[in-house]
This record gives structure tokens, C-alpha cells and sequence, in this order.
């Protein structure tokens, strides 16, 4: 395990915010911390990072304790802090240099590396630019090129897409993949399940401080998927279809709003052409058809009652 923490608890004041967690995190990982505002991703990311001292509990990174091998830990590590956290008055270049400098490079390996970090992020031709001239979008992928120019084996990113145009918000989402690509394990927090879905191998979900569930997207869907939902739009609909699909094997509810008809079956019923085979004899036509698949937001919503962004 690159990451493992063990009954990590923090407080603010009383209040608190991380409550008794354990957590691992595999070597080349893009690991996913999923949860709504509030739910401790920040606080949980910042004890790993070293930014914010816990209460009590242990964390190890590259199998060694925190506590012992702060500075040796925080060297191979990048974060990209949930606020943008460069200097105004420092050129974008400068700006990579002087993190640069801060984790040790020197020289012409320092040069090459920030070529490369402001290449990778897109950001070379405006190398010259202040940040204040930038887009919000180009902000943030000025503080992960600050992030990563020494090229750490771990990137802890928070919530690095918030508020930002849908093109910086894809060549962030690719820079992860590609980070990943090229051998580093990312932490990865957000309260878009989307983004969780679509880059993380593993995942955990937290709400008030604590673990509700975790395990790869397809574990976490099988907590709900016991059940198959599809919704079909028809020209009309009556009782006796209603009736006949309830009577299909495997089917627990069939009911319909104006002329959408959702059938909930068992996982697995497999009675897709027998619904179809029914609306047909009833004389209706099928506009559209639509199977629902589980999804993280249904996880989330199944394990708390809640939806992720309410
Ligand atoms: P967000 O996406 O809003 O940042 P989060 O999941 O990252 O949410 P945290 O920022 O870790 O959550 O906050 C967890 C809880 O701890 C919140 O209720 C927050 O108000 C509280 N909190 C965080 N930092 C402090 C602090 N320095 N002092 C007091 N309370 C704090």
C-alpha cells in the first residue's frame, strides 16, 4: 500500500470532522474520494498531505510513518489545493520555478522540468503571462503544473474542476489520466460523481466524516444493482397491459405516469422482448425505451437518504 491510515480522527473544536476513518490506497491508483460539501474529502486529504495535524491515528505513506518521515514523505508528493495557490505578482513560468526550487530541483534539470510541466498542462506559450491574466480554468492548470514539476510519485488533487470552463475541465480530466499513465497514483476528490466515474479505480464515498462505502465502481453499483429498471414512452397505455406486464415473472412493480410505463424486475429477469411483446399486442406503439443503469448518485442516495449536491 502506497497510503494506509488507520483510525485517523480530527476535530475542530468539537466538531468533528474526520471520525475514525481507515483508508489504502494502492500503488498506481487513481484513487476517488466522493462526497457532497462538508462531508471531510478536504480535511481527510490535507492530514494525508501533511497541511493539517490529526487529533490522533496513524498514517504510513510509501510504508512509512508520517510523523517520522514528514519532509521525506512531502517531497514525493504534489497537491493541488482546492484554491487556486499561486503568486500574483510571479509570471506563470516563475510560478512553476519557485515551486520547482521548493522541492529540491536545481539547475538545468529544474529548467527542463518546469519546460515540461507547463508544456503538459498547456501552458508554455503564456509562460510569460501573469496568473491574473488568465482564465479560471488556466489558473487551475497553473497551480497542477506547480503541483507536479518534480514529478511525484503521489498527486493529491481537491476538487480541481470546480467552477471551470468545460475545456479546462477536459484537459484537466485527461492531465489525471495521463499523470496516471506516466506512473503516479492520484487522490482525487470531488462531488461530482461524473468525474469520480470516469477516472477512479477505486472509490470511497464519505458523508459526515466517515466511510459509507468503498470498492472499484462496479462493487459499489452491485450494493444497489438487485433490481432492473427500464422506463418505455408509448402511444397509449390501459390496466390490462399494466396488469399483464405486473404478471410477467420476476417483475415486483409496474406503473406508469401518462404514457410512461416503468417496470422494476429482478436483477436479471431478462423480460425486455415480453414487455415489448405485450405493449404490441395492446395495440400501442413504442416511442422510446430506456434502461436505467445504477449509478453512483444511486449509491449515495441508497446509503443516506440524500443526493450528493443537495
Ligand atoms: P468541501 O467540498 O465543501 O470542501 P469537504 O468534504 O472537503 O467539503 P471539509 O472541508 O473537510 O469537507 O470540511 C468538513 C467539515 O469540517 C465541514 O463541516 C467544515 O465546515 C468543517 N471545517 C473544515 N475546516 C475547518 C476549520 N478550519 N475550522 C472549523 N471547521 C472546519
Amino acid at each position: 500500500m502506497i497510503i494506509e491510515i488507520k483510525n485517523l480522527v480530527k476535530r475542530y473544536g468539537d466538531f468533528l470532522a474526520v471520525d475514525n476513518m481507515n483508508l489504502k490506497v494502492r500503488e498506481g491508483e487513481i484513487f476517488g474520494l466522493l462526497g457532497p460539501n462538508g462531508a471531510g474529502k478536504t480535511t481527510t486529504i490535507n492530514t494525508i498531505a501533511g497541511l493539517t495535524k490529526v487529533d490522533s491515528g496513524d498514517i504510513k505513506i510509501f510504508e512509512k510513518d508520517m510523523k517520522h518521515h514528514e519532509l521525506e514523505i512531502k517531497r514525493n508528493m504534489g497537491i493541488v489545493p482546492q484554491d487556486i495557490a499561486v503568486f500574483g505578482e510571479l509570471t506563470a513560468y516563475e510560478n512553476v520555478m519557485f515551486f520547482g526550487k521548493l522541492y529540491g530541483l536545481r539547475d538545468g534539470n529544474l529548467k527542463d522540468k518546469v519546460q515540461e510541466a507547463l508544456n503538459f498542462t498547456g501552458l508554455w506559450d503564456r509562460r510569460k503571462d501573469f496568473p491574473k491574466n488568465y482564465s479560471g480554468g488556466m489558473k487551475r492548470r497553473l497551480n497542477i503544473a506547480c503541483a507536479i514539476v518534480h514529478q511525484p510519485k503521489i498527486i493529491i488533487m481537491d476538487e480541481p474542476t470546480v467552477g471551470i470552463d468545460p475545456q479546462s475541465r477536459n484537459h484537466i480530466l485527461q492531465s489525471v489520466k495521463e499523470l496516471n499513465k506516466l506512473g503516479s497514483t492520484i487522490i482525487y476528490t470531488s462531488h461530482y460523481m461524473e468525474e469520480i466515474e470516469e477516472l477512479c479505480t477505486n472509490i470511497t464515498i464519505m458523508d459526515h466524516g466517515k466511510i459509507i462505502a468503498s470498492g472499484t465502481k462496479e462493487e459499489l453499483k452491485a450494493l444497489i444493482s438487485s433490481e432492473d429498471k427500464m422506463s418505455l414512452e408509448v402511444s397509449s397505455v390501459n390496466y390490462t397491459l399494466i396488469d399483464n406486464i405486473k404478471n410477467l415473472q420476476g417483475v415486483r412493480e409496474c406503473s406508469n405516469e401518462g404514457n410512461v410505463i416503468t417496470v422494476i424486475s429482478n436483477k436479471n429477469s431478462k423480460n425486455l422482448s415480453k414487455v415489448i411483446d405485450i405493449i404490441n399486442e395492446a395495440d400501442s406503439e413504442i416511442m422510446s425505451i430506456n434502461i436505467e443503469k445504477p449509478t453512483l448518485e444511486g449509491v449515495f442516495l441508497t446509503l443516506t437518504g440524500r443526493t450528493l449536491r443537495d
